[in-house]
């Protein structure tokens, strides 16, 4: 309906203009549905190719040089075919525990030697931070988000996710709600609701989220005044949709 609606193809290009698509769902789309020759790499594949060219996970150059091979290797004709035939080899045959070897078909070019890399576990990082539940009776503030992680979608006003120690955690609540509200020219008395935890790839969050109920609506650039009902039918992250139950509390 999206891609009839927008006027778009099932092609990688016009998946990714779909908000929360990324390079990985175009690409597995448009070659599996349309034989694009894009590059499809999901944890299969990578797997694959990690052991066959014998790649070193913890170089810096990993990802690049997976991508690289992936993209040579994609045939001009028939990727769809391409790509379910590794998925299926990786699920069936290069498993990630015990890998068939010995009745392999590429087992005379593959250079794996049977030990599983440890990678250096990268340390956590905690972040926080702050959404702005913005209301005027039934309507509160949304805008569709600029931010890499969010593009497209829509969402409440967030500040910026902040470095977080749990030992100084209620004075940079403090600090970003007064911070925010003041560059915002917002000056109501304000509750916290509570806070959703979110795991992302490279850092975990804990958003916390604050209410704040005007006597009458305010501009403010790039959000749009919205009911409950009208949210619903927008496209939001994982993120927002944990939010938007704390919103419906009250
Ligand atoms: S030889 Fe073993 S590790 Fe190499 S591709 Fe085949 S199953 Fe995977």
């Amino acid at each position: 309906e999206y891609l009839k609606k927008n006027k778009l193809f099932i092609t990688s290009s016009h998946l990714k203009q779909i908000p929360g698509i990324g390079d990985y769902i175009s690409c597995s789309l448009s070659a599996i549905l349309k034989n694009e020759n894009c590059a499809v790499v999901d944890g299969n594949i990578k797997r694959i190719i990690k052991r066959v060219f014998n790649l070193n996970e913890s170089s810096k150059f990993f990802k690049k040089q997976v991508f690289y091979i992936a993209k040579e290797l994609t045939p001009d004709l028939k990727n769809g075919i391409y790509c379910q035939s590794l998925m299926d080899f990786a699920n069936l045959v290069c498993k990630v525990k015990k890998p068939y070897c010995e009745k392999c078909i590429v087992k005379n070019l593959c250079k794996f030697d049977g030990k599983q890399q440890k990678l250096n576990k990268k340390p956590i990082i905690n972040k926080l931070g702050i959404g702005f539940f913005i209301r005027e009776n039934k309507n509160f503030l949304v805008g569709i988000s600029k931010k890499k992680l969010f593009q497209g979608l829509y969402s409440i006003p967030f500040s910026d996710f902040i470095n977080n120690k749990e030992n100084t955690e209620k004075e940079l609540i403090d600090r970003i709600i007064l911070d925010w509200m003041s560059l915002h020219n917002i000056s109501q008395k304000y509750q916290i609701l509570g806070y959703v935890n979110h795991i992302f790839s490279h850092f975990h969050l804990k958003l916390f989220v604050v209410d704040i109920k005007l006597k009458s609506k305010i501009n403010l650039v790039n959000y749009k005044w919205m009911t409950h009902r009208a949210y619903n039918s927008k496209p939001k992250s994982s993120l927002m949709m944990k939010v938007k139950k704390l919103m419906i509390c009250i």
